[in-house]
């Protein structure tokens, strides 16, 4: 028997208009090259974002072509949010800090017809023009008067672009299923890979950031959105936010700058954040430094890597600042597991609560989990068998857009094999070891890199930490620890082989330490293990 309730699509534009209905006099505070504090309200960026579909259409745009953006967080980024995939089209967001090559690929590969680019970032997009083969207009986003200089080809001001258009739009029905936006994963070997989003997919995964202990943002709170709207959407923040009427704070370009984001949290009143955990590093620090507080912080989502424990612990103690551990990607959109601390957990003893909240947490609603072997086998969930983490769901990748080659990880059927490693308690919660590229293999056995580095970030004098595998004659791998000492402070070797002894299993000890100033990030901010490991590939460790 059938039930009897309506079969309404779940689109995107339900969300804007129920957004511009209930919570239209909502603030949206942008940091832009032609303003530093640009204040809107949703409904005018809704009015706008009408014009922008009319001037799209006038541009050619139709249903289902790619509209790309090389853009950082701001008002105008959620206007093309908006715009371009309630109108049936695909926002395509481009990582304006990817290699220039791999830019070109997927301009390319996506077939963008127009370009929208933040001004700061016209020099890169104008350097690549001429490799560009779908591309018919490129539009700055900015006004007439901060229009960047571009030498191969004309460029279109946004508000001149939109100018024209009315703003009135009938935004039209169509299937649920219809693509809404493409996001590229930066891969480590290969090309990047189209993850393409649809309509049900965003509005399902939008259901899963409003839960409590997820993003979980209300209608009395702010939040600074330090997390890209290149990096999967943002979380789903530009969705989550309106429907709810949150408060929205974005730092445009200068989302890794630890003295603007520490500024707007106490000037705008931001009380809560997400970003990965290099951006909380920068900002504590300053923190640490200006001897502010983070007030009125009272929530911060940390994932796209493992949070160390150190995060956590400062921003409770100084800030008086709960970290949500959780975990995704971006074939993920990018939501997996949060980590959600149970009933009781403030009496747990402080080591217990600590051993919780470094774990990935409990998958959300919505996503189903299992751990398999190298052939596939199911392992079981015993918190101590680590496997490969398959995924499946309603907001998950099914196949790459268009991809060069057959995708090992959908190869088993309904499944997508994510490339982390990790054990699964019986409840589900997840701890994950490593990327399975990033794991270290001394002796046929497997070291977590996580866990060293989460530990070694606890000692007192160290600011960032990472551990990769490097060749040895006798174990394979050994690992070697890297680390960047935290401002003024200089631990010697010793120090920190000695901070781990007792802490972590005696064979997993590092063979050899490494001072840096800095370590290299990847595109989306994180610690990059890929190119640790090309810098360091004739390391020659003291036990070799
Ligand atoms: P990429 O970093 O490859 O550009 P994603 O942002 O999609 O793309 O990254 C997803 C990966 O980030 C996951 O597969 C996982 O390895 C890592 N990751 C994300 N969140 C966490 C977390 N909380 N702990 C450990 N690793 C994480």
């Amino acid at each position: 028997m059938k039930g009897l309730m309506m079969d309404t699509p779940l689109l995107i534009k339900d969300i804007m208009q129920h957004a511009a209905r209930c919570h239209g006099s909502t603030e949206v505070v942008s940091v832009t090259v032609d303003n530093p504090r640009h204040r809107t309200t949703l409904a005018e960026i809704f009015r706008r974002a009408r014009k922008l579909a009319n001037a799209l259409q006038a541009a050619g745009i139709r249903r289902g072509d790619r509209v790309g953006t090389v853009a950082w967080n701001d008002y105008r980024h959620l206007e093309l949010y908006y715009a371009v995939s309630c109108m049936g089209a695909v926002l395509h967001t481009i990582n304006p800090r990817l290699f220039p090559e791999q830019v070109s690929y997927i301009v390319n590969h996506a077939e963008d017809r127009l370009l929208f680019v933040d001004p700061l970032v016209m020099p890169l997009i104008d350097a690549l023009r001429p490799q560009f083969g779908t591309v018919e207009r490129v539009i700055a986003m900015c006004d007439e008067a901060h229009l960047p200089q571009a030498a191969n080809g004309p460029v279109t001001d946004y508000e001149s672009f939109i100018a024209a258009g009315e703003d009135q739009f009938d935004w039209p029905d169509f299937d649920e299923h219809t693509a809404s936006s493409l996001c590229y994963t930066s891969g480590t070997t290969g090309h990047p890979k189209g993850v393409l989003f649809s309509h049900r997919s965003t509005v399902l995964h939008n259901y899963a950031a409003l839960i409590g202990d997820s993003i979980g943002c209300t209608r009395r709170d702010t939040i600074l959105m330090v997390v890209p709207m290149f990096h999967v959407n943002a979380w789903g923040i530009p969705y989550a936010g309106p429907s709810v009427g949150t408060r929205l704070v974005m730092p445009g370009p200068k989302m890794g700058d630890g003295a603007t984001l520490a500024t707007l949290i106490t000037e705008e009143g931001c009380t809560l954040a997400a970003g990965v955990p290099t951006v909380w590093q920068a900002l504590l620090a300053h923190a640490r430094a200006a001897k502010i507080k983070l007030s009125p912080l009272r929530r911060v989502s940390v994932g796209g890597s493992a949070c160390p424990l150190s995060i956590m612990t400062e921003f409770r103690e100084r800030h008086d600042v709960e970290v949500l551990h959780a975990w995704g990607m971006t074939e993920m959109s990018p939501i997996g597991t949060l980590n959600s601390p149970p009933r009781g957990f403030e009496d747990w003893p402080r080591e217990q609560q600590d051993a919780l909240r470094v774990r990935q947490g409990q998958p959300v609603l919505g996503v189903q989990m299992k751990i398999v072997d190298d052939q596939g086998n199911e392992l079981p969930l015993d918190g101590r068998t680590s496997g490969i983490v398959k995924v499946r769901g309603p907001w998950i990748c099914g196949s790459y857009y268009r991809p060069d080659e057959p995708s090992e990880a959908h190869a088993e059927q309904g499944w997508f094999a994510t490339g982390d490693v990790a054990t699964l308690e019986p409840d589900g919660t997840m701890t994950i070891t490593d990327r399975a590229k990033d794991v270290i293999k001394s002796g046929g056995e497997w070291i977590s890199s996580i866990d060293l580095e989460n530990t070694v970030c606890g000692h007192p004098q160290v600011m960032q930490a990472a551990v990769i595998g490097v060749r040895h004659p006798k174990w394979d791998e050994r690992p070697l620890l890297i680390v960047v000492p935290q401002p003024g402070e200089s631990p010697t070797r010793e120090d920190l082989l000695g901070w781990l002894g007792g802490k972590v299993a005696k064979w997993w000890i590092p063979d050899d330490v490494v001072f840096a100033d800095k370590l290299p990030l990847t595109a989306t901010g994180k610690i990059s293990k890929l190119q640790l490991r090309q810098q360091y590939a004739g390391y020659v460790l003291p036990t070799a």
